[in-house]
């Protein structure tokens, strides 16, 4: 009887040699114990000695093993040829019988390695000989009645258990430790002895009294071996389910933990009671690595061996489960890995990947890996490949919903964080105590250079565009693209408006350098809308709604950066009621024009005015059109509006046309005013009935809101120059003039933005778009006025350049009609006076 054990690898791989020296020691001992002492010359039948080896023989080659609590039990019958022995020969032929029978089983068919075979042939030796002493001590000669029996039985079960004493001190002394449960599953040995010892005494009794009886015995035998193995085969298979279920729930564990290689090494070592375990695989990239095992259990990886690669190999052809010894499959002797025998197992882990799990060398000192062990990994192999392919279904699911966390958080263009996510960190920190400001930032003409570069740029320049952001803002603000081309900034580091325009403008002026996409340089624009709210004054949606707003003020007003003011937010309370307000004012002719002079710059006469609202409000500030023209325009509230400019603008270019002045007045329109149908028609009728030359108006609208649509504009353009007023074209240089349409406009005057003039004499690039807008205007034949002329040094320049008109605070600010009459009055009292124009600030 043997009991297989497996136990912890030897540390210093010395366990072979000891286990040598005491095999050996034992062997010497008891064969010279049994020479010795047993030695007898009693006469026997000879052909008793090949029916007993063939027994043993038998037994050994064809054993039942029963796998029980994790240990497998083997059960040889050598317990019947040993009891037929005892009656029948002397004790050495016993002995001599047995060791050939184990030398061909273990040694020729089995191959065991040469300590596990010596080991075996002294627990064998020691078995037989220590029956046959023991009942030698017991009985002269035994009988056939009970006291023969009980000789007998005592001495085979004796000689089992030094058998078994032996095997466990083999064992001890390689894992060079002792373990109480080796011996435990003696017991179920013993029960298997009982049952033979009963077999062997019922053969003897009928050999002596009734030796035909014998033939009937033979059905008996075979009934009880088939038994024997039908019942290994169940509870080796009931086993092998329990042990896969309990592999299994160890490996879903384990992909939760993350550990899966190691526990499935663990388990393979344990299951097959193995001295080692790896995996090979066959990467994506050609290299065979090998998966093992380093001492503190953690997986290592190395280059594979030769050995793991001609495993690799033979998998790439079959994926039959192979058992190897020697060098038979894998071509290259498993002895130079150091093992004597291993079974590899492919899994089918996926196509790309071939994977191999290898076990090698069984455990405990006898037994080798069998057909049996081979279909266990095969099984084994099955089940660790769906829990491998699940890992790797679970690593790709949770590198799956990371993406899908990445994508549903950021910008797959630019990478930066998308509106979702600024909206939810917006909204986190206004929970906590904290100033915040939104910007909106929206590029300019960015359709243009996606028409005319195409996608591919345009997404080159979004992407650079997003990288200037990121440059010059602070470190705690975010930056979002919102979509197309409006990004948003989170501004945790502006201390007042002050910084935060001027990090605005920072921004901004960032955005506008040149790009070089497409061997070209391309400049585009941007407006930044500002919003600001401390911590419980807002929430996330109102602001970037709020910035939304400004930034369209921005972008409308070519003013490049604006803060948020409730007045221009269509959906504040603020502003239902400044919309109310100023109805009420309007209807009540509240509204007050004043009047700023336009002057001659050649002469230093003064030819003209423009006409700019106001709304005095009582007890408050007198509100700048800048704050209700965009309410109005976009409330049709800018209809009565500028029909109360005309016809206060009318009126009084009639009054001093009475007076024998000819001052002509200009007033600004709007977009919307270019959509009522009767404008013109209009005009004409109320310079009609005030008896007023048309030359004496003029209309002015921007640049912008001509070339926003100027095929559609044109035509209303034409009935409008066609009543006699003069068209100007207002904040000329800032918009996109094509000249094409410019030339096509009816327009009388251009009107220099009054941005160039500022910068005029510093900025270079300033001077020479005034110098060009004088020169365009020249060739096309139309007047040319500078706004915003503030300074002496502005007025010389544009003068020498050639400039027709001029305006700005340098001559005087708007002023109510009654201070314009009076400045207009000091001005001629003075050039009759003095050949130079007085300047007024
Ligand atoms: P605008 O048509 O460009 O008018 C010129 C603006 O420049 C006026 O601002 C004027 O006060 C200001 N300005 C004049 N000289 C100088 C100077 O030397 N330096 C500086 N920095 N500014 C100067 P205001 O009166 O606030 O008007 C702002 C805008 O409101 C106007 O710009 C015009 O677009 C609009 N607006 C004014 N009145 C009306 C109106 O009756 N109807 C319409 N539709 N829009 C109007
Ligand atoms: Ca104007
Ligand atoms: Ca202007």
């Amino acid at each position: 009887m043997y009991t297989g054990m497996h136990g912890d690898e030897d540390p210093e791989s010395h366990g072979p040699s000891r286990v040598m020296a005491f095999a050996t020691v034992t062997l010497i001992a008891v064969t010279v114990t049994l020479r010795l002492w047993l030695w007898t010359d009693r006469p026997f039948t000879w052909w008793l000695v090949p029916t007993i080896w063939a027994l043993f023989l038998a037994g050994e080659l064809a054993p039942v093993s029963i796998e029980f609590r994790r240990e497998s039990h083997t059960f040889s019958f050598s317990s019947v040829p040993i009891v037929i022995a005892l009656f029948y020969l002397p004790p050495q032929y016993l002995a001599g019988a047995r060791m050939c029978a184990s030398l061909i089983a273990l040694g020729v068919v089995h191959r065991q390695p040469l300590y596990r075979l010596v080991s075996n042939l002294a627990t064998h030796l020691v078995e037989v000989v220590v029956a046959a002493g023991m009942a030698a001590i017991l009985t002269e000669h035994i009988d056939i009645g009970p006291k023969g029996w009980l000789v007998i039985m005592t001495s085979v079960v004796v000689g089992n258990m030094c058998g078994a004493i032996t095997v466990t001190a083999a064992i001890s002394i390689f894992q060079r430790k002792y373990e109480p449960a080796l011996l435990r599953g003696l017991w179920l040995g013993g029960l298997s002895i009982l049952i033979d010892i009963v077999l062997a005494l019922l053969i003897v009794a009928l050999a002596r009294s009734h030796q035909p009886a014998l033939w009937l015995m033979a059905p008996v035998v075979i009934f009880i071996i088939v038994l024997m193995r039908q019942f290994s085969a169940v509870t080796a298979r009931h086993q092998h389910v329990e042990l896969l279920y309990q592999l299994n729930r160890s490996l879903g564990e384990a992909v939760l933990q993350g550990d899966v290689i190691p526990r499935l090494l663990r388990e393979s070592v344990d299951i097959l009671h193995a001295e080692a375990a790896w995996l090979i695989q066959l990467g994506t990239d050609g290299l065979v690595r090998q998966l093992h095992l380093d001492p503190s259990g953690e997986v290592a990886v190395q280059t594979a061996s030769a050995f793991d690669v001609a495993v690799i190999d033979q998998f790439r052809s079959s994926d039959t489960t192979i058992l190897i010894r020697g060098e038979e499959v894998s071509r290259v002797d498993i002895s130079t890995i150091g093992h004597h025998e291993a079974i590899a197992a492919s899994l089918a882990v996926d196509a790309s990947r071939l994977t191999a799990l290898v076990v090698a060398d069984r455990s405990g000192t006898i037994r080798s890996f069998d057909e049996a062990d081979v279909t266990l990994l095969t099984t084994l192999a099955v089940h660790a490949a769906v829990v491998l392919r699940n890992v790797d279904l679970v690593d790709s699911l949770r590198a799956e919903s990371e993406r899908n966390e990445e994508l549903a958080t950021h910008d797959p263009l630019t990478g930066l964080p998308n509106r979702t996510l600024i909206h939810a960190h917006l909204q986190s920190l206004l929970d906590r105590d904290e100033r915040l400001a939104v910007m909106l930032i929206d590029l300019d003409r960015f359709k243009e250079v996606n028409d005319t570069l195409g996608h591919q740029n345009g997404d080159l320049l979004l992407i650079e565009a997003g990288r200037r952001m990121c440059e010059t803002v602070g470190e705690g603000d975010m930056i979002a693209r919102l979509g197309g081309d409006e990004f948003a900034v989170l501004v945790r580091s502006a201390a007042d408006d002050a910084e935060l325009i001027a990090l605005a403008e920072a921004i901004r002026t960032s955005l506008c350098q040149v790009y070089e996409l497409a061997d070209a340089e391309i400049e585009i624009g941007a407006s930044v809308g500002v919003s600001t709210a401390t911590a419980g004054s807002s929430d996330a949606a109102t602001m970037l709604r709020q910035a939304d707003v400004a930034m369209y003020a921005a972008k409308n007003d070519h003013l490049g950066v604006e803060l948020y003011t409730p007045a221009r937010d269509m959906h504040s309370r603020e502003r239902l009621m400044l919309v109310a307000q100023l109805r009420n004012a309007i209807e009540q002719h509240q509204l007050a024009v004043h009047y700023q002079p336009l002057v001659d710059l050649q002469t230093g006469f003064v030819t003209g005015a423009e006409a700019l609202v106001r709304w005095p409000r009582e007890g408050a500030e007198t509100v700048m059109p800048d704050e209700f023209i965009y309410v109005a325009e976009n409330t049709g509230l800018i209809r009565p509006l500028t029909q109360l400019v005309l016809r206060e603008c009318i009126s009084q270019a009639a009054k001093w046309f009475s007076q024998g002045l000819e001052i002509r007045l200009s007033l600004n329109l709007s977009p919307r005013n270019l959509l009522e149908p009767d404008l013109a028609a209009q005009i004409a009728e109320l310079l009609r009935v005030a008896n007023l030359p048309a030359r004496l108006i003029q209309l002015e609208l921007t640049e912008s809101t001509v070339m926003s649509d100027p095929a559609g504009t044109i035509g209303i353009l034409r009935r409008l120059r066609a009543t006699g007023v003069g068209l100007a074209i207002d904040d000329f240089g800032t918009g996109h003039s094509s000249l094409a349409y410019l030339t096509a406009l009816p327009a009388t005057e251009l009107k220099i933005d009054k941005s160039f003039v500022a910068a005029m004499l510093t900025d270079p690039a300033s001077r020479t778009v005034v110098r060009s807008i004088i020169d365009l205007g020249r060739n096309l034949g139309l007047e040319v006025l500078a706004e915003g002329i503030e300074t002496p040094d502005q007025y010389d320049t544009l003068r020498e350049m050639g400039c027709h008109l001029g305006q700005g605070y340098l001559f005087s600010r708007a002023l109510p009609i009654g201070e314009f009459d009076e400045w207009l009055l000091r001005q001629q009292t003075a050039r009759n006076d003095a050949p130079s124009l007085e300047t007024t600030r």
